[in-house]
């Protein structure tokens, strides 16, 4: 007979462990599984990423990705801290590299300031050469509240709260569906067989987030599109070439394309990620291939309608995924001092991003709810960042049946 839990969550990345935490907190006497189809948590995107603590300057006010990043990144930080987590908060420079780009560095302001983010900058050409001597632009924004972290590192510290508290954690454990059954559901795994029973579901399946709700009823109005996200880290030299992270304006038709110097929690430098369309969910070369991922995309017309948005935009991403010199010329726009040989070695993360069947880009948080099931099926960079407070949101969105819920701001895990 399968196992009963009160609440099973599909995924450990940071976001399905930072929601089964909220659940451990909120029902100190519930019983709860995180299951996860690799061996390792965090394999995928929470593994993959910039590890940029956000601040919330570039998201549309009143967007759910402004309200998670903004509420997510305090409680983060906070808990990054408790545990004694490596983060620095290293401030961002947003440089216009051209007249051109001032018309969206200004609207970058105006959301800031409709976001309340504290402290922002404007700086002309001496103040950008002030703050980094190796940077040219003709105006920037700086951002004090910005950190890094180990959004990994950060994911098993979750994992160790769970399991501290008695909670289970089933790694090597595809789910294939999650179905209704009676008022609770059952998790059926790759076999066929049900591999739990559970009052309550939440999925939070990454890049196989589409997939996993269609096979369990949904419809999803958006499907995957994997966006790989090349870096390259850039070789130490006497002088830094960067002092904090420093990003370009944004291009507002792929507005997470624009590589940046990124400075890691070990003190390795990074350029990256710029954003090819993969033909491999979890492909993470330049030459990964999976048929069944290609042809899904490459018949769907809304991958089309996005090609044909996105117009040259893309063909020039994925040139510049194949030459370096390309790559490394785009940087030195705003880092001349920046050279080809300056790259070295080379990782990458893919970005699970969703879109809808008109060929949009979707911006903001998407899920959708089944009888006793929750499948979050967009959660687009900053989600990292905004984990504990998608977590919360989703607590809310679901609770726990026969269960005395704890309102609580935190406190059940104490530090080990
Ligand atoms: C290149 C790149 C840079 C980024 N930079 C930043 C940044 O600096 N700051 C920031 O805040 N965010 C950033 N992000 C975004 C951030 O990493 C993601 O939004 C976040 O990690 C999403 O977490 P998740 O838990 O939803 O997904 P994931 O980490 O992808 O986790 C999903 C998990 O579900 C598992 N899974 C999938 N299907 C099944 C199944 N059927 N059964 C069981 N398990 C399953 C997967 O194996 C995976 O472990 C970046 C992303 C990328 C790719």
């Amino acid at each position: 007979m399968a196992e009963r839990f009160d609440l099973a969550v599909v995924g450990g990345g940071i976001v399905g462990l930072a929601t089964a935490r909220r659940y451990a907190e909120e029902y100190p006497d519930a019983r709860i599984v995180l299951v996860e189809k690799e061996r390792e948590l965090a394999a995928h995107q929470s593994g993959r990423n910039s590890g940029v603590v956000h601040s919330g300057v570039s998201y549309r006010p009143g967007s759910r990705k402004a309200r998670f990043t903004l509420s997510g990144r305090a409680e983060l930080l906070a808990y990054v801290r408790s545990r004694g987590l490596a983060t620095e908060a290293l401030g961002k420079l947003i440089v216009a590299r051209t007249e051109r780009d001032l018309p969206d560095l200004d609207e970058l302001a105006r959301r800031a300031a409709a976001n309340g983010v504290p402290g922002v900058r404007r700086l002309g050409p001496e103040g950008i050469r002030a703050r980094e001597p190796e940077v040219v632009g003709v105006a920037a924004l700086f951002v004090p509240s910005a950190a890094i972290v180990d959004f990994a590192e950060i994911a098993r510290s979750f994992a160790r709260d769970l399991e501290a508290a008695g909670h289970a954690i089933r790694r090597a454990t595809p789910i294939d569906r999650i179905v209704p059954h009676g008022d609770e559901v059952h998790l059926i795994g790759a076999s066929g067989a049900i591999e739990l029973e559970a009052r309550r579901a939440v999925a939070c399946a990454g890049l196989g987030s589409d997939r996993l709700a269609r096979r369990s009823g949904v419809r999803p109005a958006v499907r995957i599109v994997p966006f790989r996200g090349e870096f390259y880290e850039v070789r130490s030299r006497a002088t830094p070439l960067v002092r904090g992270l420093v990003y370009a304006v944004p291009d507002p038709t792929l507005p997470f394309a624009e590589p940046h110097f990124t400075p890691d929690v070990r003190g390795r430098v990074w350029v990256g990620p710029n954003a090819v369309l993969a033909l491999a969910r979890e492909g993470y070369r330049r030459r990964s291939f999976r048929w069944k991922d290609a042809a899904e995309e490459l018949a769907d017309p809304a991958l089309w309608r996005l090609l044909g948005r996105l117009g040259p935009r893309a063909l020039r991403e994925g040139w510049r995924s194949i030459d370096r010199s390309t790559y490394a010329a785009d940087l030195a726009r705003m880092v001349p001092a920046l050279r080809r040989r300056d790259l070295g070695e080379a990782r990458a993360g893919v970005r699970a991003q969703a879109v809808d069947d008109a060929g949009n880009l979707v911006d903001d948080f998407v899920w959708a709810e089944t009888p006793g099931a929750v499948h979050l099926l967009n959660a687009p960079s900053p989600a990292a960042t905004g984990a504990m407070a998608i977590a919360r949101a989703i607590a809310e969105r679901l609770p726990l049946p026969g269960r005395l819920r704890r309102p609580t701001e935190g406190g059940t895990f104490k530090p080990a």
